[in-house]
């Protein structure tokens, strides 16, 4: 699968997004089926090693635009 845009820097999500369980981009709790999976991202921290994150987002990305324009604001 191919990301649309770049991701976000991993060391500004919450644990929640890191690990899949809510959408990387709004925050929504994701639910099976209703999620897109983002594949394996490596994380390469300035200090420390490298690590492995995964990343989900919502399936519904216009709702999830909204939802993320909201948060913004
Ligand atoms: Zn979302």
């Amino acid at each position: 699968m191919t990301v649309a845009r770049g991701l976000p820097p991993v060391s500004g999500l919450t644990e929640q997004q890191q690990r899949g369980r809510s959408c990387l981009w709004c925050g929504a709790v994701l639910t099976v089926g209703a999620d897109t999976d983002l594949g394996e991202q490596r994380a390469r921290p300035a200090t420390g090693a490298a690590y492995s994150w995964f990343p989900r987002a919502c399936a519904d990305t216009a709702a999830c635009a909204e939802r993320e324009r909201r948060h913004a604001s």
